[in-house]
């Protein structure tokens, strides 16, 4: 299971593949990606092969930005209702995970009483708590961090918000994920192999960090918002 993001000023359907093929060894059941454009988010899921997910995807609509997933399912038959990304119950935001979420019922009963569930992920309930906050604070980073220090569990999280086509927000605990670094594009990724092919400069997070991704900024944060520095790391390709 796997887990790339793009945001850039090239279209992103070609690194979200490409990539997702690359984490394939990681093993996995369904696959997905979502992109975001003028037009709104593009969501495709399929459930089996990247070459069916590739298929499906239209290959005439382009975005600058999107995610993409490979899942390996532990809540939930693998099926296309339950691959990645899920989406909040208005559309506004969408999310890829790798993990398992051990308190979704508590998340659930606790804050989403009054939303019905479209899968029997323990994924969705992220993307679903993110909402529910935001109505509340009416700030999707505050929404994020808020979200992200409610759950236990492993996590390798990205999330992308319909409202704001300019920001990928990632957060990992026990998962891996890396953010690439680019010339006027940045990346995310499980595994440095996923994107080498577009760059070799990679921050490590660490666990219970947060990263707002732009096209032409990174910014790691501690859960309470502290910033941190982080120097990057060249990816030695690997034979
Ligand atoms: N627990 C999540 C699910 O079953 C994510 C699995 C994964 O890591 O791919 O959908």
């Amino acid at each position: 299971c796997g887990i790339v993001g793009y945001i850039g000023n090239k279209d992103s359907k070609d690194v979200l593949l490409n990539g997702l093929e690359k984490l394939e060894y990681r093993g996995y059941d369904s696959a997905g990606i979502a992109t975001l454009n003028d037009d709104g988010i593009q969501l495709f899921k399929v459930k089996g092969r990247i070459a069916t997910l590739r298929e499906k995807v239209d290959e005439d609509v382009e975005a600058t930005m999107g995610i993409g997933h490979t899942r390996w399912a532990t809540h939930g038959e693998p099926s296309e209702e339950n691959a990645h990304p899920h989406q909040s119950a208005s559309g506004r935001f969408t999310l890829v995970h790798n993990g398992v979420i051990e308190n979704y019922y508590e998340v659930r009963d606790e804050y989403l009483a009054g939303v019905s569930l479209v899968s029997e992920t323990d994924t969705e309930i992220i993307v679903q708590l993110i909402e529910v906050l935001n109505k509340e604070y009416n700030d999707v980073l505050e929404s994020f961090r808020k979200a992200i220090s409610l759950l236990k569990g492993s996590y390798a999280v990205a999330l992308i918000d319909a409202n704001d086509p300019d920001t990928i927000y990632v957060a990992k605990n026990k998962s891996p994920l890396l953010v690439g670094l680019g010339d006027k594009f940045n990346v995310v990724a499980s595994d440095a192999m996923a994107t080498l092919k577009v760059t070799d400069q990679y921050l490590e997070l660490h666990d219970k960090e947060i990263v707002i991704v732009r096209r032409d900024k990174v910014e790691v944060q501690q859960l309470d918002g502290t910033a941190l520095e982080r120097e990057p790391f060249t990816a030695e390709i690997d034979a």
